[in-house]
């Protein structure tokens, strides 16, 4: 054991000594048990707060205090050990089941407090009022009223002492304003002077409730701490009012005055703890869901803070890298042209006349160059689409059709295939847009062909709000699992030698109705055809020519 340690018990026996003693100058029943029992609670806050192992402290103390009052050596001994078992079980239980020094943090946690304070008692009472009877102290007769005060005691002091040193214990520091102090003197005046009114003074006895509104005040203004320190204080005054055999608990003998009072003093200690828990419990989950909500704010305004720098930031190189495109493709236009015209120049002057080799150079060079011309063309397709605001009409898709079949003219007749539509509607789009639309779906149409002559066939029908049109062909298909990637750009699914192309006539098409507010998807089946079909929002202008594209009209085409 440290010194330190031994100083602690030392002090511990004398202040439960002490407080002992004067809780024994009020014994009237019998000199060993009074109705008002202090060392209760200063034994069980210094357990649960130092630690259990300060028992033998309490012991001591408890020892001291009554082999100096009466019975014997024996009697003492039975008394004290009840007395250190009932703080030594009372505190494993608060900790257990109360939290310990927490017990005053939720109302749960105080009920628990309280049943351990009213049950261990028990012990106290039954072992030293047995030790008592068996040394013949305290006559047969008398054991049931020796009990009850005892028991009573202990239980005013585990409710009233414990929390007021626990609570202090675990926050001793002050920091009110100079307001606050104002009105704790208040309360301490008020205090005052409702225990002389109503425990001294014999008009007023019936009014003993009036102390509940200061205690309310207390506990809605400060808190639990102080609520505690007000009842203390209110019991001293009112002890000290009926021990003179003034008040509302005056009885035909002090013995019985000091019960009504306790009763009273538990009651309202019981009540008015409960108050003041709950209503700190709540400012503090006021006080959380306030810090949380801030919290949020402040973690949504930073996210928006960084997401908006980030869409700038994204914006901007967007913007940089459209503009890359737009030039690298425009400028690289002319020296290419320059390239194409004069190899096709040299092809025409000595096309069979080098030798057969170099006719075969000659070949690869201008397929090389129409490729690249081709590869930069549809480039800045691709990034003009995404450049200034678009001029919207009323198209009428009939006409646009029939510009893309006509570009696509040599392509169809060389290879026998055949372009059947249905009446199509007007939209509201942009001209040369939906010409490049069907320029690449029909043209892709024709290119992936299978065995068989290409059949396309081009309709459109109304649904939702929206014009869904449908490019169907009989050529080889995709497999389903490439039905998304094909619309990426670069994305292609045979190499060139097979079918010429350059991956990027999908995205285009995809990229062209995000800017109309349509989508683009395939449903196909490998060896059996595609169908590609677009979305336009239906602008309301009447169908080009047919009723029967008006609107509700339903479609053998209908996909999804
Ligand atoms: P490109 O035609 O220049 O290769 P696209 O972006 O137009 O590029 O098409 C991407 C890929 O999608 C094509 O390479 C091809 O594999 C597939 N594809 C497009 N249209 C069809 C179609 N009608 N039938 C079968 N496959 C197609």
């Amino acid at each position: 054991m440290t010194a330190r340690d031994l100083g602690v018990h030392i002090a511990l026996a004398a202040l439960y000594f002490a407080a002992g003693k004067l809780g024994l100058s009020l014994a009237f029943i019998h000199p060993s048990a009074t109705a008002v029992w202090p060392p209760t609670g200063i034994a069980l806050a210094a357990l649960i707060l130092m630690g259990r192992r300060f028992w033998p402290g309490i012991f001591a103390g408890a020892f001291i205090v009554n082999a100096t009052t009466a019975g014997n050596a024996a009697t003492s001994l039975g008394i004290a050990a009840g007395n250190t078992l009932e703080a030594l079980l009372g505190a494993a239980v608060i900790e257990r089941f109360a939290g310990g020094r927490e017990a005053f943090d939720s109302p749960r946690r105080f009920f628990n407090f309280v049943l351990a304070g009213t049950v261990c008692p028990v012990i106290s009472a039954t072992m030293g009022t047995g030790s008592l009877w068996l040394g013949g102290f305290v006559p047969h007769a008398e054991f049931l009223s020796v009990w009850t005060t005892w028991w009573l005691g202990d239980v005013s002091g585990a409710l009233l002492i414990a929390p007021l040193i626990i609570l202090w214990a675990n926050e001793p520091t002050l920091s009110w304003r100079p307001l606050q102090w104002f009105e704790a003197a208040l309360i301490l005046a008020a205090t005052g002077a409702v225990a002389w009114i109503v425990f001294w003074n014999p008009p007023f006895f019936s009014l003993a409730y009036l102390s509940v509104p200061i205690l309310v005040w207390t506990a809605f203004r400060f808190g639990r701490r102080e609520t505690a320190v007000v009842l203390c204080l209110l019991l001293g005054l009112a002890l000290g009012a009926t021990l003179n055999g003034r008040g509302p608990f005056a009885a035909d003998t002090p013995h019985h005055s000091l019960l009504r009072l306790q009763l009273f003093m538990a009651i309202i200690a019981l009540t008015k703890m409960s108050l003041a828990i709950i209503i700190w419990r709540n400012l503090q989950v006021e006080n959380a869901l306030r810090r949380a909500h801030e919290e949020l704010e402040e973690r949504v305004r930073q996210r928006t803070q960084s997401l908006r720098e980030k869409s700038l930031a994204l914006e901007r190189s967007n913007q940089d890298l459209r503009e890359f495109a737009a030039a690298a493709s425009h400028d690289l236009q002319e020296p290419l042209h320059k390239i194409a015209n004069f190899i096709e120049l040299f092809r025409q002057k000595y096309s069979g006349r080098i030798d057969a080799e170099a006719d075969q150079i000659i070949g690869y060079v201008v397929d090389g160059a129409s490729r690249m011309e081709r590869l930069i063309r549809d480039l800045l397709n691709y990034s003009r689409v995404g450049q200034a605001e678009l001029a919207m009409a009323p198209v009428d898709m009939n006409e646009a059709l029939d510009q893309a079949e006509s570009s696509l003219e040599i392509s169809i007749r060389q290879c026998g295939g055949r372009v059947t539509r249905d009446l199509l509607p007007k939209v509201l789009a942009n001209e040369t847009h939906m010409v490049q639309l069907f320029q690449n779906l029909v043209g892709n149409a024709i290119k992936f062909r299978a065995e068989q002559a290409p059949l396309v066939h081009v309709s459109a029908r109304h649904r939702n709000g929206e014009w869904i049109f449908s490019v169907s062909d009989n050529g080889i298909g995709i497999e389903p699992k490439y039905a998304e990637r094909i619309f990426g750009i670069f994305q292609r699914l045979h190499p060139r030698s097979r079918y010429g192309g350059t991956g990027i006539g999908l995205a285009l098409c995809r990229k062209i109705l995000e800017r109309h507010g349509g989508k683009i998807w395939v449903e196909s089946e490998p060896g059996k055809g595609s169908t590609f079909r677009f979305t336009l929002p239906f602008s309301g202008s009447s169908p080009a020519g047919s009723r029967a594209l008006a609107p509700a009209s339903p479609s053998p085409d209908a996909g999804r």
